[in-house]
C-alpha cells in the first residue's frame, strides 16, 4: 500500500515553518496530499504525560536497564525514540493508523537511540517509522559541530556560549532560521523509508538523504545546495506516477 497522506504535526516551540516545510515537501511529492496538524498530542487530545515513560536518565545503559525511577537527566532530558514511537503510535486511531497515512511528528524533545557498538545512547534527529519522529533538540545535538569546536571545549578556553558566538553559522542552534530546511530534509527522509522499504538514507554526499554525521554535512545538503541525488530523484519520479494513475483508476 502507498503513502497517499502526509500529516505533519507542527513542534510545539514555533521554530519551523510549517507553509513553507509543507511546500518543500509537496515539491518532491506533488500526489500526496499533506497537511499541517497542531502538536501531534494536542491534535489527538493525548496528555503530554505519556511519553514520559520513554524518559531515559542512564545514557550507557540500554532502555531495558534504566534505573526504575528515572531521575531527572542533568542538562537536556533524553528521550528514547523508538519507546518514543511506540507510545505516540497507540495514540493514532484506527483508521489512520494503515499505511496510506504517514504521520510526521516535530517535536522539540531530544530523541535518542541506544547504540550497541559503543554501548551508548545517541542523539538523533528522525526516527523513521509510524509514528515518524523529526526532533529539533536532535537537529543540534546529534550531527557533530566542527572539530575545532570541540577542541576548544576540551581546552576549557571558552565557555559554552561564547564557543557557540565563534563557530556561528558553521551548525545549527535552537531557534535558527535555517531549522526548517534542515527538518524539512529529515521529513524526506522518514517519506523515503516508506517508499523504498526502509532505505531512509543516501550514500551521496551531496544528496538531500545523506545521513549528516557532521552539522557542515547537514548545512550543505539542505540548505546550501538541497537537491535529491538522480536515483533518489527517479525513485520519487516513479512513486509519483504509480500514485497518479492508481488515482485516476
Ligand atoms: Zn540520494
Amino acid at each position: 500500500m502507498d503513502v497517499r497522506h502526509i500529516h505533519l504535526y507542527s513542534d510545539v516551540s514555533g521554530q519551523i515553518d510549517f507553509d513553507k516545510l509543507a511546500k518543500e515537501v509537496a515539491g518532491i511529492f506533488p500526489v500526496c496530499s499533506i497537511d499541517v496538524r497542531p502538536p501531534f498530542l494536542e491534535h489527538w487530545s493525548a496528555s503530554p504525560e505519556i511519553v514520559r515513560p520513554s524518559a531515559i536518565s542512564d545514557t550507557k545503559n540500554p532502555f531495558e536497564k534504566q534505573p526504575k525511577r528515572a531521575g531527572m537527566h542533568e542538562g537536556i532530558q533524553l528521550f528514547d525514540g523508538f519507546v518514543m514511537q511506540r507510545i505516540l503510535a497507540q495514540v493514532i486511531p484506527e483508521k489512520e493508523s494503515i499505511l496510506e497515512h504517514l504521520h510526521l511528528v516535530f517535536t522539540d524533545l531530544l530523541t535518542c537511540t541506544f547504540d550497541e557498538d559503543d554501548w551508548r545512547y545517541h542523539g538523533r534527529a528522525v526516527i523513521c517509522g509510524t509514528p515518524s519522529i523529526v526532533s529539533t533538540a536532535g537537529i543540534v545535538e546529534a550531527p557533530a559541530k566542527p572539530r575545532e569546536f570541540y577542541l576548544a571545549q576540551i581546552g576549557g578556553l571558552a565557555d559554552i556560549q561564547s564557543l557557540k558566538r565563534r563557530f556561528a553559522g558553521r551548525f545549527i542552534d535552537y531557534n535558527d532560521i535555517r531549522m526548517t530546511s534542515a527538518a524539512a530534509g529529515y521529513a524526506l527522509q522518514a517519506v523515503f523509508f516508506f517508499i523504498t522499504d526502509g532505505q531512509a538514507f543516501c550514500e551521496n554526499s551531496q544528496c538531500r538523504l545523506f545521513n549528516a554525521h557532521w552539522q557542515e554535512d547537514l548545512i550543505r545538503t539542505q540548505i546550501e545546495s538541497p537537491a535529491l541525488c538522480l536515483k533518489h530523484q527517479r525513485i520519487a519520479n516513479k512513486f509519483n506516477r504509480r500514485l497518479f494513475h492508481s488515482k485516476r483508476s
